[in-house]
């Protein structure tokens, strides 16, 4: 068992968030949704992503959830001076998109797969 989780005792096992509760919130690093609502680990799920959007993603998530996980209840928790509520969907949607994918070769040779990003980025 975890030790950070040796205050829960026995529902340290438990796989379902004691609180029921499933969160929202952007990544920004600012916002501590644990130290905000009092969470310790294992008491929610707390999904993050750029401006804290109901996306796919984050609905597939809260449907795993629900469905399987057993929480009962979702807050969304939003953020004042949000950078990301500087941009349109179609915005982010295109920062967002998958790049074309160039080979680098490490020191040993091995080649990977960057995406072009990533890679502009490691040059510099
Ligand atoms: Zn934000």
């Amino acid at each position: 068992m975890n030790s950070r989780l040796h205050y829960l005792g026995m529902d340290a096992r438990l796989i379902e968030p004691r609180m029921k509760l499933a969160v929202l919130t952007c990544m920004d690093a600012r916002v501590d949704a644990a130290s905000l609502l009092g969470l310790r680990p294992g008491d929610a799920h707390v999904i993050r992503n750029a401006g804290g959007r109901a996306t796919r993603e984050v609905m597939n998530a809260f449907a795993v959830s629900q469905g399987i996980l057993g929480t009962r209840e979702i807050m969304v928790i939003h953020h004042t001076e949000c950078a990301l509520q500087r941009f349109t969907e179609t915005q982010l949607a295109e920062a967002s998109a998958p790049r074309p994918t160039i080979r680098s070769r490490n020191c040993w040779g091995a080649s990977r797969i960057l995406s072009r990003r990533f890679a502009m980025m490691s040059s510099v």
